[in-house]
């Protein structure tokens, strides 16, 4: 085929086709037909929920499991409900459900208000909150908001259950403690926050995050009984501000309070300067937005 170059005449274009390698291909009707495939494939086998990380990666050949275990035909796992005082959401519930969920608002609008900024509406259609953790891309935006609301991931195998909470489960850029046998089946967050949001900047819409910050709070009685601050975009890995959320747990939102948060996520981070800001910018805009989001929930108006 040919294509036009700049000067106008035609060359023969380069044909770049993307296959991933040989893979044999399971999909299991039943959660615990699944776990028996990955208790006897191990670490020959992936599991594949929405693909839109996993598909690539292959295309790429930057992974070639042996084995994919599809867990698209398992029926129930597409869930997002409340019992027992968690907000669960089933491994197969998609970003754009999410999205779409009054529950999810009405329980921590820090969801609602991160999910939208994950790529575009077409990875938002396949694309999971439990697929995106398991990933672990550092620049992952689930994990971070996980991080604010005390999220746990349950793993099921066919040795039974278990749950991790998401500080454990992120091991580091690409890893997590799931086991080769384990499959993540649900996320779970408990309680509820009246205040969250996701302040993120981005290149182009549908990019991963320069730098993304999460805040969740629960403010009963003018004190914060739950403070949440997670970063995305400016460490090696998703990071938790400790300091920062201990600068204004139990007690009243106060410009002091709401100014030593700022500064302590800002030390906390350890942005790289690179094509998409300097390390200054970052940690700049990292105290900005904490700053911005401690405020509005306040009801403190910016300066
Ligand atoms: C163009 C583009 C832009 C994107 N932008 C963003 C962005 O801005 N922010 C962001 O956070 N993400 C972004 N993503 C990633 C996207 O959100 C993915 O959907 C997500 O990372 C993976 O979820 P998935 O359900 O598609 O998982 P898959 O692609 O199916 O799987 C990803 C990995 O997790 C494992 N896995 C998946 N589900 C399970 C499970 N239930 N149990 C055990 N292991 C499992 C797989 O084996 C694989 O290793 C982007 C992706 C694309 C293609």
């Amino acid at each position: 085929m040919a294509a036009p170059n700049r000067s106008g005449t035609l060359t023969a274009a380069k044909e770049v086709r993307l296959y991933p390698s040989r893979f044999h291909y399971e999909a299991p009707r039943t959660i615990d037909e699944a776990c028996q495939m990955m208790a006897y494939y191990r670490d020959d086998a992936k599991v594949l929920s929405g693909g839109m990380s996993l598909i690539p990666l292959m295309k790429l050949r930057f992974a070639s499991p042996g084995t994919i275990v599809d867990i698209n035909n398992i029926e129930g796992l597409d869930y997002i409900e409340e019992a027992g005082g968690y907000l669960r959401i089933g491994a197969l519930a998609r970003n754009r459900a999410i999205v779409r969920s009054d529950l999810v608002r009405s329980r921590h609008p820090l969801m609602s208000s991160a999910c939208p900024t994950i790529s575009d509406p077409v990875v938002r259609n396949r694309g999971t909150l439990v697929g995106n953790c398991c990933h672990s891309d550092p620049q992952g935006d689930w994990v971070s908001v996980m991080m604010c609301l005390g999220g746990e991931i349950v793993a099921r195998s066919v040795d039974g259950e278990r749950v991790i909470p998401i500080e454990q489960f992120t091991t580091g850029p690409f890893s997590n403690s799931l086991q080769s046998h384990e499959i993540a089946v649900e996320a779970r967050i408990p309680g509820s926050t009246n205040y969250g949001e996701y302040h993120k900047i981005e290149r182009k819409v549908g990019d991963f995050a320069t730098v993304a910050v999460g805040v969740a709070l629960n403010i009963a009685g003018g004190s914060v009984s739950h403070c949440g601050i997670a970063l995305t975009g400016v460490a090696p890995s998703n990071l938790k501000c400790y300091d920062a959320e201990r600068a204004v747990m139990g007690g009243t939102l106060n410009e002091g309070t709401i100014e030593a948060a700022a500064r302590a996520a800002s030390a906390a981070a350890s942005p790289r300067s690179d094509h998409r800001g300097s390390e200054e910018y970052k940690r700049t805009m990292v105290e900005v937005f904490v700053r911005r989001s401690l405020r509005a929930a306040a009801g403190i108006r910016a300066a």
